[in-house]
């Protein structure tokens, strides 16, 4: 079969599609095999190319996490999915045996797994995953925006719903809109009735996010984002801040947020070790709240969203499997809004 492969980590020079590889076939009587429709990127997959510390892959390697199509194989025991749905994976994958997976928290698995990371991933026209990592979606969503879905929304429904518990008619400041969880946090944080305001420093990502309902929009390579809120909120600052940025971006995140507010992150794009000041966290008595992918129940949730037609992302641009190497510079280049998605029916 056709996949998106690396077999060495590097620069975007290593990705290569390969047209050799042997189809995965279902062998554990849980699994499911998904004729693979469309897959999106995420800043998941620029790191395994550039390779993790204590990620090791064999080569031609299959990349991608997000991804849908339609089942046309399945093991012994699934029951709730059958041979033809039109599904959309989940590419986190538990043990479903650990004391977390048993209290229904799967991200938090002491074996858990990615698709594109750990087992072989969604840039091919087939993969093998749990049943229970697949829901059907609605005929109507188009591939493009289904292979685009999963990942970011369930990042940032957990983020804002289990750990900030973000409520209606709070203050939420998301940094750096334009990747695909800013623009989930966006539109679930809009769904739950609070305010938001978006920082980015394209003064065209800003008209965007507003085009989706943003409130606020702080250009942060003209304005010190800290200072805009404080100013504009008679110095009472957020409630929530979503950074997902890390880095410098840290402390114009903390800056930003009032008494007993909660910042919410998911990862460390601008750079993994931030500066506290800790009289500043517990005078304020604020909560930091890391959080990753997504359980069962939240899986069910924003599928839930999606049947009823809400949180649909916007696609950034579309791909071939065959110009992935384009997709990923796309990626790298951050100058999208909206999920990079590449086509391989
Ligand atoms: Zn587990």
């Amino acid at each position: 079969m056709k996949a998106l492969t690396i077999s060495a980590h590097g620069t975007l020079d290593q990705i290569t599609l390969r047209d050799d590889l042997p189809e995965p076939v279902v062998e554990a009587p849980g699994d499911v095999r998904v004729r693979l429709r469309a897959a999106a990127l995420n800043h998941l997959d620029l790191f395994v190319v550039e390779g993790i510390p204590g990620v090791s892959i064999t080569p031609g390697w299959i990349l991608g996490g997000d991804g849908m199509g339609t089942v046309d194989s399945v093991g012994a025991a699934v029951t709730g999915v059958a041979v033809g749905d039109r599904v959309v994976i989940n590419p986190g994958i538990s043990c479903r045996e650990c004391e977390f997976c048993r209290a229904g928290e799967q991200p938090l698995c002491v074996k858990f797994r990615l698709l594109g990371e750990h087992r072989p991933g969604t840039f091919a026209e087939f993969v093998v995953v749990p049943a229970a990592n697949v829901r059907r979606i609605p005929d109507g969503v188009p591939d493009d925006v289904a292979a685009a879905f999963t990942l970011a929304t369930l990042t940032a429904w957990r983020m804002l719903v289990t750990r900030a518990q973000l409520r209606a008619g709070e203050q939420v400041l998301i940094q750096g809109i334009g990747g695909g969880v800013a623009i989930a946090a966006l539109q679930i944080a809009k769904s739950l009735g609070a305010t938001v305001w978006v920082t980015s420093r394209s003064d065209a990502k800003l008209a965007r996010a507003a085009a989706l309902g943003a409130d606020v929009m702080i250009n942060s390579a003209t304005e010190d984002v800290a200072r805009a809120v404080r100013a504009r909120t008679g110095k009472r600052g957020v409630d929530v801040v979503v950074d997902s940025v890390g880095g410098p971006v840290w402390a114009q995140s903390l800056g930003a947020l009032g008494r007993r507010g909660r910042l919410v992150t998911c990862g460390a794009s601008a750079g993994p070790v931030v500066e506290t000041d800790v009289r500043r966290l517990f005078w304020n008595q604020w909560s930091i709240l890391g959080s990753t992918m997504g359980t069962d129940a939240e899986f069910d949730a924003i599928v839930g969203e999606l049947h009823a037609g809400r949180l649909l992302p916007p696609v950034d641009a579309v791909f071939p499997l065959a110009e992935g190497r384009a997709a990923f510079a796309r990626l790298a280049a951050a100058e999208q809004f909206g999920k990079v998605v590449l086509a391989i029916a």
